[in-house]
């Protein structure tokens, strides 16, 4: 389905990104990695990878807090693969304080994560979409790029920016064969993740599965996590011709959380 096409997956060493990288490879695409970790861990991973799915894989290392790392991961993508057909900007970080309490230097480095370096990717990617008059661009967002939660301030508000980012580029490439949409999953259970249980469990003094049921679950009604491959096989499908009138969105795949 994807062969000829060369993917970008942004914060693909680990969960969601890796599962979307891994979707896109299987189904022909080159294969871009990128995210921090240690260097023979992910190696592994990029060997994996291309081993299990016949598929040119690389990696890429840049930080995406500095603009300057971003412009290099696109141009070193368009250099490895001829062009960045499918640009997934996944990577995120979460911290959860009263914004009161609020650490500035967390909140910049969500902005810049999750926001910013979105922009300056698709900045520097989509010039080349338009030359090749092809694109899919896949925004990770969340539940809470549509709905808030108390103590998520710098995520909630940098999901809600990115919500309205994927929107605006949509509309500006609308009548080329490049679309732009937000995927926005309730609760995966990711390292991400595994985190904010490890930090509810010790706050409430609970056991875990108390933690995952009553406080990490409780907007989600299924009360199950979402698969990561679930997630994978949405930007897959974004991804076919099939999806092509599917612009500007963004789509909730949450167990139910934002039909509330
Ligand atoms: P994860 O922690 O497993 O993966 C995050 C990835 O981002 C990792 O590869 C990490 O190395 C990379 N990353 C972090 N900082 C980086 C930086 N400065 N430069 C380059 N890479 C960096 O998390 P995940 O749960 O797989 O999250 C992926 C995306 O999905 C995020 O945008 C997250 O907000 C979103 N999301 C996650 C959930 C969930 O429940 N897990 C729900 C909704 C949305």
């Amino acid at each position: 389905m994807l062969k000829n096409k060369s993917a970008l997956v942004t914060g693909s060493t680990s969960g969601i990104g890796l599962g979307i990288a891994r979707a896109l490879a299987q189904a022909g695409a080159k294969v871009m990695l990128n995210g921090l970790g240690e260097p023979a861990a992910i190696e592994r991973t990029r060997r994996e990878l291309a081993e299990a799915t016949g598929s040119d894989v690389r990696f890429h290392s840049a930080d995406l807090t500095r603009p300057d790392e971003v412009a290099a991961l696109i141009a070193a993508t368009e250099a490895a693969f001829g062009g960045v057909d499918i640009l997934v900007n996944n990577a995120g970080i979460q911290f959860v304080a009263p914004v009161d309490e609020f650490p500035a230097a967390k909140w910049d480095a969500i902005q810049d994560i999750v926001l910013n370096a979105s922009f300056h990717a698709i900045h520097a990617a989509l010039p080349g979409m338009k030359r090749r008059n092809w694109g899919r661009i896949i925004n990770l967002v969340s539940a809470h790029g549509l709905v808030a939660s108390p103590f998520k301030s710098a995520y909630v508000a940098a999901k809600h920016g990115l919500v309205g980012l994927t929107k605006t580029v949509a509309l500006e490439v609308a009548e080329t064969n490049i679309t732009c949409n937000a995927i926005c999953p309730g609760y995966v259970r990711t390292p991400l993740i595994e985190g904010q249980i490890e930090a509810q469990a010790k706050a409430h003094n609970l056991p875990h599965d108390r933690v995952i049921r009553e406080v990490i679950l409780a907007a989600q009604p299924t009360k199950r996590f979402i698969e990561i491959d679930e997630v994978a096989a949405l930007a897959l499908f974004l991804c076919g011709e099939q999806a092509r009138s599917i612009t500007g969105t963004a789509l909730p795949i949450d167990g139910g959380w934002t039909a509330r």
